[in-house]
């Protein structure tokens, strides 16, 4: 399976072989430089979402985070596992402080909050950490 990922140096949109992004950190395709994911979650932006939700081929699972929030740092992990434990959708986490517009346009209340699109729009919205087999039960 192939997941999307966008180069925070050239913006380039990235085709990530899923098997070969478990045993080495993915590199950009255009500049070579090392791509924002970890393990097969990747690290997005508002206009990376835009345009990672336009070539998705697959539901896209996002993890709206903050660096001050304590049950973030707990979640991070368990979803990050879940992004190894299923090629059902397409792993993304979008830090909300320094995408506070696209957090107030979603109207987030709450972080963590995981948020599911399917063909662009939104279709489940959960609040609260999950552990990683009930992210993927989420799917
Ligand atoms: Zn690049």
């Amino acid at each position: 399976m192939k997941t999307l990922s966008v180069c925070q140096k050239c913006n380039s949109l990235n085709q990530v072989d899923s098997e070969k992004a478990k045993s080495k950190k993915p590199t950009c395709g255009k500049c070579q430089s090392e791509l924002p994911m970890h393990s097969l979650v990747s690290e997005v932006d508002a206009s990376a979402l835009e345009r990672i939700l336009k070539k998705a081929d697959r539901p896209v699972i996002v993890d709206f985070w903050a660096s001050w929030c304590g049950p973030c740092k707990m979640y991070g992990p368990e979803f990050e596992k879940a992004s190894t434990m299923t090629d059902k959708a397409i792993f993304l986490k979008i830090n909300t402080e320094t995408n506070q517009a696209l957090s107030a346009k979603l109207g987030i209340r709450s972080i963590p909050t995981t948020i599911i699109f399917n063909q662009g729009s939104e279709i489940k919205r959960q609040p609260g950490a999950l552990s990683a087999s009930g992210v993927v039960s989420l799917i």
